[in-house]
């Protein structure tokens, strides 16, 4: 409890992306509370002269972007207070295809994956999610040492 995990989402509507904050409320219950709105990704650029002269060398690797590594985590996933920041759906849908999420309209009964262009009908509930988990308690992890009794028992 008490962790909360990162994700990206896509806004069905095309209109961009956005980081959904989910919130470990209960054991393995996972809660969506905050909408983090993304950067617009850039659109594709105009070559530049340089590509027209000839070809340049990358001055550095293109890996700098928005990539946190990721985490598995298992559970159930509601909606909170969360909503979609570009055109306020409350309801979110994870394509069966590429596993990226995308928000959708309450009661609808098909989806279109924004990344993957997959379109389908929706069924059953999320029961897992790729997302950037910060753990807020990392001192949980010098509690298990069973190193320590390896031995058994010290007692003088
Ligand atoms: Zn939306
Ligand atoms: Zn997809």
């Amino acid at each position: 409890m008490g962790q909360k995990m990162e994700t990206k989402m896509y806004c069905q509507t095309g209109k961009g992306a956005f980081i959904a904050v989910f919130e470990e409320l209960k054991s393995e219950e996972w809660y969506s509370m905050e909408a983090k709105p993304l950067p617009p990704e850039k659109p594709a650029q105009k070559q530049s002269f340089f590509q027209k002269l000839g070809l340049a060398f990358s001055s550095k690797p293109t890996t700098t972007t928005y990539n946190p590594p990721k985490k598995h985590v298992k559970g159930a996933f509601f909606i909170g207070d969360m909503k979609c920041p570009f055109c306020g759906n409350k309801s979110f849908v994870k394509c069966g295809s590429c596993g990226e999420l995308t928000c959708f309209p309450e009661g609808g009964k098909r989806f279109k994956c924004i990344p993957c262009g997959n379109e389908g009908e929706i069924s059953g509930t999320i029961s897992d999610m790729d997302g950037d988990v910060n753990n807020d308690r990392k001192s949980d992890s010098s509690l298990s040492r069973p190193e320590q009794r390896k031995n058994g028992p010290t007692l003088r």
